[in-house]
């Protein structure tokens, strides 16, 4: 269900339209999908986890060697 501002009513889901829009005013009332995350930026996410983590070891052992 949904509330159209426009009309100042409730409309049913089994009334909006294929697009989610108010069957009155045609003003879309119900939010598309949220589009996927790519696989590519996930992968981009967890390689440069992977670098901080690497960088991070690297720093530490760094530390260890010089104090
Ligand atoms: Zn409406």
């Amino acid at each position: 269900m949904a509330w159209c501002d426009e009309c100042d009513h409730l409309v049913e889901d089994d009334q909006l339209d294929e697009a989610g829009a108010c069957p009155t005013c045609g003003t879309v009332l119900t939010e598309p999908a949220p589009r996927p995350i790519p696989w590519y930026f996930k992968a981009m996410v967890v390689a440069f986890i992977i670098y901080l983590g690497w960088r991070g070891y690297q720093g530490i052992d760094w530390v260890i060697h010089h104090v």
